[in-house]
């Protein structure tokens, strides 16, 4: 059976207490789309009180540390991301890559640890503008998931893949759809290669500047099954759009 669609709001840094009104009105839009599955990854301080309320969508984090626990200050891990109510977290976004350093393998070690602590987990991968414009996109992409995805037994039916190109991000820009249904094409071969047959089933999501406007256009290229939204999944009206358009 296909998945359903999966969209995922990722509120970045952004968000306080004053924001559980707006993920209230989320989640009862959450409700009136039972054939969409909805998911918001808000900073760290909120998991707890949005997972409380939440009665339709999943809450996750957008980073964990890939230690048990230890002299690790200001980071939080996979375990403690459960306990606060989190079903799964985002990881590898280009932000962390590209302001953390985090590389593939570190995206690794955190997707096992997290696996490990029964968290499903989003792994991004994504191509800067230079990366496209030398024509390496998809190589890049593909090496990202060689190496940054987690592999073993029964693994591969809790990940899913975010495909966020690195210009697209908070930029307005947004690949072609005929571009994004060839690198999706490209990934889900990738997937096969790496997970065998339990990779045709792997969710993956459009991430970059998705919003009401253009959601529904994007979701329908080859092999997209959701989006990661990042702005537009600040107010329950626009992100509620993208969940209708999906
Ligand atoms: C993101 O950062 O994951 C993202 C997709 O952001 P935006 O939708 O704002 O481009």
């Amino acid at each position: 059976m296909a998945n359903r669609p999966f969209i995922v709001g990722n509120w970045k840094m952004n968000g306080t207490r004053a924001m559980l009104a707006e993920a209230r009105a989320i989640d009862r839009g959450a409700a009136r789309h039972a054939g969409v599955r909805v998911a918001v990854a808000p900073p760290f301080t909120l998991i707890q009180a949005l997972a409380e309320n939440a009665e339709t969508m999943a809450i996750g984090g957008q980073d964990c540390h890939a230690a048990a626990s230890g002299a690790y200050t200001g980071d939080v891990s996979a375990a403690m991301l459960a306990d606060s109510g989190a079903s799964f977290t985002i990881l590898g976004h280009s932000e962390r890559r590209a302001m953390h350093g985090e590389t593939d393998e570190i995206v690794r070690a955190k997707a096992e640890a997290a696996l490990a602590a029964g968290l499903e987990v989003i792994v991004c991968v994504g191509e800067t503008e230079a990366q496209r414009d030398a024509g390496q996109a998809e190589a890049v992409v593909c090496g990202q998931l060689d190496c940054s995805l987690p592999v073993g037994e029964g693994v591969a039916g809790r990940v899913t893949v975010a495909y966020e190109p690195v210009w697209a991000i908070g930029t307005g820009r947004v690949p072609s759809v005929e571009d994004i249904g060839a690198i999706h094409r490209a990934i889900r071969a990738r997937l096969v290669t790496i997970y065998g047959e339990d990779g045709a089933g792997v969710s993956i999501l459009y991430g970059g500047s998705v919003n009401a406007a253009n959601a529904a256009e994007l979701l329908a290229a080859d092999e997209v099954g959701g989006a990661l939204v990042g702005g537009a999944s600040l107010q329950a009206d626009s992100f509620l759009a993208i969940v209708l358009a999906a």
